[in-house]
Parts: structure tokens; C-alpha cells; sequence
């Protein structure tokens, strides 16, 4: 089973996502300090709110068998709708809204790494409810909820990218660098330092060996 984390850190750059998996390093910036302050909160409580509307629930786990991979979602709102699908363990029947937090919008679009990983979500959520699921992203600086909407590139992405990841594990070893525009806010930069040749430090200093 592959962390819906790990797809979205290997959709962010290969590299990174074998500095963090495969050698197990990590090293915190502002922006992982803010997402984790956004998500700590979100993820506290299970049930956060219940109306006669519906109900939310925060950190709710979320797997796909066929896909083998897992998660957690920010906040699942349970909206009550006759069209909806049943729950287990609760009466009527309910539209499944899945929300994702990020502390800032985006300048342009949105990163195709955060949309894989809502995707994977996504694709856990229907497994698990059903049709009737909605996903959205949630930035809190401009407290905006946009919807999102998903298609046969979204599947054709995640299937490579678990490939992907599937075949580097096996193989083992660190993807090579991607130098990108994302290079100035990834908190494995100083580790990187994709700037030197543009190969890692490890390359560079086991070509020195
Ligand atoms: S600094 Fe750039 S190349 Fe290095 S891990 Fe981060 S995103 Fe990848």
C-alpha cells in the first residue's frame, strides 16, 4: 500500500520523494510548518460538527483496495441528500464532500501534485461511499473552497505515478534531481542543493570518491 502522501511528494519531484522514502531524511520550511499547524487542526477531532444538515468529520482514514494505496482527508462533510448514497451505521442518505486545506492559494493554478493527491482521494472516497462524491480544495488565507473535477487524465497520472513509485522501490536508490520552478519552496532544497551541476550533494561527493 503506497501513503496518498508519498504520490503527492513523488508528483512533486521524484527526488524529494526518495530523500523522504528511501532514505528517510526530513527538514521542515515555512511552508511545511504552516501545512502541518492547517492540518494538525483539521485532523484533531473526528467528528467535528453534526446539523440537521449533514455532519463533518476531521482526519477521516481513507484506503482503495484495487489501487493500494491510503490516506486521510482534511474533512469529509457528510451532506444529507435523498440522492446520496447510504452510510453504514447512520440514518439517510448523504453527498459525500471530500475537502482538502492548504494554507495558500495559488498564484495561477493549482499545483498538478496537490490535484493528484486530492484525485487519490478522490478515487478512495467512491470506493468506499460510492458515486456521489464531491472533492474540493480549501485555501485558508483567502478562506475560498474550489471545486474540482476529475477526468480519465487524472486516472491515466495516478496509475503512472504508482508505477512509477512502485518500480523505484523495488529498484531502490534516490530518482535524479528535477530542477523546477517548486525548487525555491521545498524544504529538502539545503539537502538537494540542486544547483550544485545540477546533481545532489550525494552524486557530487560520490563522484569525488
Ligand atoms: S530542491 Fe528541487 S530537485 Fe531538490 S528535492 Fe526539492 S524539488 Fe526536487
Amino acid at each position: 500500500m503506497i501513503p496518498i502522501r508519498a504520490i503527492q511528494h513523488y508528483a512533486y519531484c521524484p527526488h524529494r520523494w526518495g530523500l523522504l522514502y528511501q532514505e528517510g531524511m526530513w527538514a521542515e520550511n515555512a511552508f511545511t510548518v504552516q501545512g502541518d499547524l492547517l492540518h494538525e487542526r483539521v485532523h484533531r477531532e473526528k467528528l467535528l460538527a453534526k446539523s440537521g444538515a449533514g455532519l463533518s468529520f476531521g482526519g477521516m482514514s481513507l484506503y482503495s483496495g484495487t489501487r493500494g494505496i491510503y490516506g486521510k482527508a482534511d474533512l469529509i462533510e457528510l451532506v444529507r441528500d435523498r440522492d446520496g448514497v447510504s452510510i453504514a451505521g447512520l440514518p439517510g442518505r448523504y453527498l459525500v464532500r471530500l475537502i482538502e486545506y492548504k494554507p495558500t492559494s495559488p498564484k495561477t493554478e493549482v499545483h498538478p501534485a496537490d490535484r493528484l493527491q486530492v484525485y487519490a482521494q478522490y478515487c478512495c472516497a467512491r470506493e468506499l461511499f460510492g458515486e456521489r462524491v464531491e472533492a474540493y480544495f480549501y485555501f485558508a488565507d483567502t478562506r475560498r473552497r474550489i471545486a474540482l473535477s476529475f477526468g480519465d487524465e487524472d486516472e491515466a497520472v495516478l496509475l503512472r505515478v504508482l508505477e512509477e513509485i512502485r518500480t523505484a522501490q523495488e529498484n531502490g536508490g534516490i530518482p535524479p534531481i528535477r530542477i523546477q520552478k517548486g525548487c525555491s519552496g521545498c524544504s529538502m532544497a539545503d539537502r538537494c542543493m540542486p544547483r550544485v551541476s545540477g546533481i545532489g550533494v550525494r552524486d557530487a561527493i560520490r563522484g569525488c570518491l
